[in-house]
């Protein structure tokens, strides 16, 4: 694309994207609520901190125009929530079925918010350094209980890619890949390399302390995830 084009397309983007202004509104909800509470409890206990002061609020977004009005992009109809500023964003679950490609189901919209919590529990990790993307979704993933959600791969062959990228394509594998390091080395050496993120400045830095702390090599080869049940 010439330096003209891309500028208006810019500008297009720009015309698009300028709302300013959003209608919020106190919401009483139980099921919300309560699967808010369980979320952060089991969050709590597993990332070993007590969050209590400046907690995560949930914004519920009525629709797709919303979200992508929020986001100033254009969002794809599977993304059904987000983080931002220590709070969640996620699609209300009376137009969840008609703004997304999801079925909405008590399950999976328990699944939903505490996927975007761990996210929030990752960034306190790591203070606010944003990690290998594979780890960021593939934590968030496994504590969500969707590993499962994708059909498992014979051998995982990918999710390295997923360092600063990301992309759809990151859900295939790293769910799989934290789950193995998970169940075969224990949440510790996970929780440790969350908190190590913030003192690395490449990538290189990050593969000397996956090693240091797993005492093996960040490679495929060392991901036998054929091995468990
Ligand atoms: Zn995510």
């Amino acid at each position: 694309m010439n330096l003209n084009k891309r500028l208006s397309k810019s500008i297009k983007t720009l015309k698009l994207y300028n709302s300013m202004i959003f209608d919020v509104r106190f919401r009483e909800d139980e099921f919300i609520k309560k699967g808010y509470e369980k979320a952060m409890k089991e969050l709590n206990d597993f990332f070993e901190i007590n969050w209590q002061r400046n907690k995560p609020k949930i914004f519920l977004m009525a629709d797709r125009k919303t979200i992508d009005e929020h986001r100033q992009a254009k969002t794809e109809k599977w993304n059904t929530g987000y983080v931002s500023n220590n709070d969640l964003f996620i699609l209300a679950p009376e137009n969840y079925n008609k703004e997304s490609t999801h079925n909405f189901s008590e399950k999976e919209y328990f699944s939903l918010i505490k996927h975007e919590l761990a996210h929030l529990f990752e960034l306190v990790l790591s203070k606010n350094k944003k990690m290998p993307y594979w780890i960021w979704e593939g934590l968030a993933l496994y504590l969500a209980g969707q590993v499962n959600d994708n059909k498992k791969p014979p051998k995982l062959s990918n999710f390295l890619d997923y360092y600063d990228k990301s992309g759809k394509g990151v859900y295939a594998e790293a769910g799989f890949a934290v789950k193995f390091l998970i169940e075969k080395y224990g949440k510790e050496k996970i929780l440790k390399l969350l908190k190590e993120i913030k003192n690395l400045n490449s990538k290189e830095d990050f593969y000397r302390a996956f090693k240091a702390i797993y005492g093996f090599d960040l490679d495929y080869k060392n991901f036998n995830i054929s091995s468990e049940v």
